[in-house]
């Protein structure tokens, strides 16, 4: 697919961020691209119109990008998984590893219901320990995770062996 190569290209990179040794993929510059971010949204929502997915949830921060204009266009509600102590009413938490220390998402309590049809939204997997969690705490209310969907993949991460059997859809690779 064509697009692809404009997507890849309009992602920029840059070393030393956050921390030094880091090769940060910038989604900005994608977002500035009119074309290459429309096309971005229309192959997730091509993918993804026909499955009958009820919730698109999109992983705070970047997820919050990508996640609602793919929940609109495929007739989706949208709900956000955020940090600790956003959310304001009661929540519940998956708690998840980093490579120092670890980390928790929350979702609103009542935001799905078991049965429901979820696909999961992230701009990026890196090591797959933020996507692991957000499929566990939709699964722990009984939602049902048809896939994950990804802009970016750094393959060398290894993070879809973090997530099990659950299928990930990327559109580039980050390396
Ligand atoms: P993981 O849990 O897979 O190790 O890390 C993925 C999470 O970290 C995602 O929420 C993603 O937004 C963020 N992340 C890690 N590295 C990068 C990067 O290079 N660029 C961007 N945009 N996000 C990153």
């Amino acid at each position: 697919d064509l697009r692809l190569a404009r997507i890849s290209s309009a992602i920029r990179v840059i070393p030393n961020f956050p921390k030094p040794g880091i090769l940060f993929q910038d989604i900005t510059t994608l977002l500035l691209d009119t074309k290459a971010f429309k096309d971005t949204i229309d192959l997730f929502v091509e993918r993804y119109k026909d499955k009958e997915i009820s919730v698109v949830a999109g992983v705070e921060a970047r997820g919050f990008i990508f996640g609602p204009p793919i929940a609109l266009a495929i007739g989706a509600k949208f709900v956000p998984l955020r940090k600790p102590k956003k959310l304001p009413g009661k929540v519940i938490s998956e708690e998840y590893s980093l490579e120092y220390g670890t980390d928790k998402i929350e979702m609103h309590v009542g935001a799905v219901e078991a049965g429901e049809r979820a696909l999961i939204v992230d701009d990026l997997i890196a090591t797959g320990g933020t996507l692991g969690a957000a499929i566990r705490l939709l699964e722990r209310v009984g939602v049902h995770v048809v896939e994950c969907a990804c802009v970016i993949e750094l393959p060398e991460l290894k993070g879809r062996e973090r997530l099990g059997e659950k299928p990930l859809f990327v559109l580039v690779s980050g390396d």
